[in-house]
């Protein structure tokens, strides 16, 4: 039995330039939940030492949605909104009844 799962030492081929290395680096994370600007100071992440390319750890992300998100833990995510139609709003005619 091998454990091949960890890979503690791992750099990822940079998929712009082909040249360099994503390293793992912390940067800044901004992201908009809502109309509110969130930024997350020491996100991980990976940048590429030839071209500068950052990616963002997906796990990370992922994580991050989730205890952002006010929705977690719903099954769905898609917000279905459609706005009603609008109304010509003309007097419709109610019957008086008196009571
Ligand atoms: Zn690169």
């Amino acid at each position: 039995m091998k454990e091949t799962e960890e890979n503690l030492t791992e750099y990822y081929p940079c998929s712009e330039c082909h040249a360099g290395n994503l390293q793992p680096c912390r940067v800044t994370y901004f992201t908009w939940i809502g109309n509110e600007l969130i930024s997350v100071p020491h996100f991980p992440a990976w940048v590429c030492d030839v071209c500068g390319r950052r990616e963002y750890d997906l796990k990370a992300v992922t994580w991050l949605n989730m205890i952002l998100d006010p929705n977690a833990g719903r099954p769905t995510t898609k917000h279905r909104r459609t706005p009603p139609p609008l109304r010509p709003q003309t007097g419709t005619p109610r019957p008086i009844r008196d009571s």
